[in-house]
């Protein structure tokens, strides 16, 4: 399919960027790795009058790992998550999370960035930064802001950048020797997107559950965690019957949609059984 007529720069600094952005007021669109925007422009989703590529914007393609955390620039590609070493111990609920995105072509290109700021409800990245109680940074023309991952969702493909707002990167907050973690998402191939996905960690005190970050994706209009879910973790020692619990809590807890690929009665089905399938797994295994 062919795209729709645009126009096209490429700045090299993030202030010609964002000034490019505001000066079309909504009518521009940044453009990362083109793997969401390209097909939502051949299919007349989105109409762009100019495409503002960030490719040769400098420091946006780091990946730092610290004592606080983990950062990871807009321009980092799923391709570069996976070849990290160092984030399998970092932090190894993004790397299993990103090792289901999409296919092999696709990684080569998707980035952070793009996925954060397309928030569709079934991307792992939109629901690692959930669980994670992410940070995003941005830069506009009115200076740069971190957002509060719970904040920056908005809806579906809907976020809270301003028009004139560049993504730059992503803190993750750090992860504990000891921590148990969890991933699972239901797709019917594997590399398309989930119908559901369950992303879980929790840390142990005295041999029970604390701390626990329940995030669901791919049910509902945005990624979220599952408040009650999570209360229903803490406090107790991980069993076979808590596992069922706090599936059941999650299952009860989500707000499916229904659409051509799954019923909500499906997606809360699966919501329950992901959930309870990843804490058991969770709690089988614990971080280096
Ligand atoms: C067949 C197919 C299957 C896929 N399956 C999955 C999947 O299973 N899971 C999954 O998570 N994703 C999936 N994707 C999407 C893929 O992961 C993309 O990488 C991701 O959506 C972001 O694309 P991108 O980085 O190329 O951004 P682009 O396509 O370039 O941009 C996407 C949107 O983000 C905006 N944008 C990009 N970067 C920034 C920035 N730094 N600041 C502000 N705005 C920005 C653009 O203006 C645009 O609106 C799939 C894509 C395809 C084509």
């Amino acid at each position: 399919m062919k795209l729709p007529p645009f126009e096209y720069a490429c700045p090299a600094s993030l202030d010609e960027a964002v000034a490019l952005l505001a000066a079309h007021n909504g009518e521009a669109k940044a453009l990362a790795g083109g793997q969401s925007l390209m097909p939502m422009m051949a299919f007349r989703v989105a109409q762009p009058s100019l495409l503002v590529d960030l490719r040769k914007l400098p420091g946006l393609k780091d990946i730092k790992i610290g004592a606080d955390g983990v950062h990871l620039g807009a321009l980092v590609r799923w391709r570069d998550i996976l070849d990290d070493k160092q984030l399998s111990a970092a932090h190894p609920l993004l790397k299993e999370a990103v090792s289901h995105v999409a296919h092999y072509q696709i990684r080569n290109r998707g980035t952070v960035g793009g996925s954060l700021a397309h928030a569709d409800p079934a991307s792992e990245m939109p629901g690692i930064a959930q669980v994670c109680d992410a940070e995003i940074s941005v830069r506009g023309t009115a200076g740069a802001r971190t957002i509060k991952a719970k904040n920056f969702f908005q809806g579906a493909l809907t976020t809270a950048l301003a028009v004139d707002e560049i993504i730059t990167g992503v803190h993750l907050p750090a992860w504990p020797k000891g921590r148990r973690w969890g991933f699972l998402e239901f797709a019917r191939r594997r590399g398309d997107f989930a119908m559901a996905g369950i992303g879980l960690y929790y840390d142990e005190t005295g041999g029970k559950a604390a701390n626990a970050h329940i995030g669901v994706f791919g049910v509902g209009d945005r990624a979220h965690r599952l408040a009650r879910a999570e209360a229903a973790l803490n406090g107790r020692a991980v069993d076979e019957s808590v596992c069922v619990a706090v599936g059941e809590a999650a299952a009860a807890e989500v707000d499916p949609q229904e659409d051509i690929h799954a019923s909500a009665a499906y997606r809360r089905s699966l919501t329950g059984t992901l959930t309870e399938r990843a804490l058991k797994a969770a709690a089988a295994r614990v971080s280096a």
